[in-house]
């Protein structure tokens, strides 16, 4: 099952991005349970170029990927 988060840019229009954990992470990280068991960390933060304009960026935490574990 994809695990989606929806991410907003942070250019002016806040374009609405959907951001794909686990080709963020690696699938392993995802599938193998809690991030901590598997030894592998989850960065802070990701950031992203929005898939619409140019001068947005989308920025992923750490918590908005934990909480959608
Ligand atoms: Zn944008």
């Amino acid at each position: 099952m994809p695990n989606i988060i929806k991410v907003k840019c942070t250019g002016p229009d806040g374009h609405e991005n959907e951001i794909d954990i686990e080709s963020v992470l690696g699938t392993d990280v995802v599938l193998s349970g809690t991030p901590i068991e598997t030894g592998r960390p989850i960065p802070q933060r990701i950031v992203r170029r929005c898939g619409v304009c140019f001068e947005g960026k989308v920025i992923i935490t750490r918590e908005m990927i934990q909480e959608s574990l």
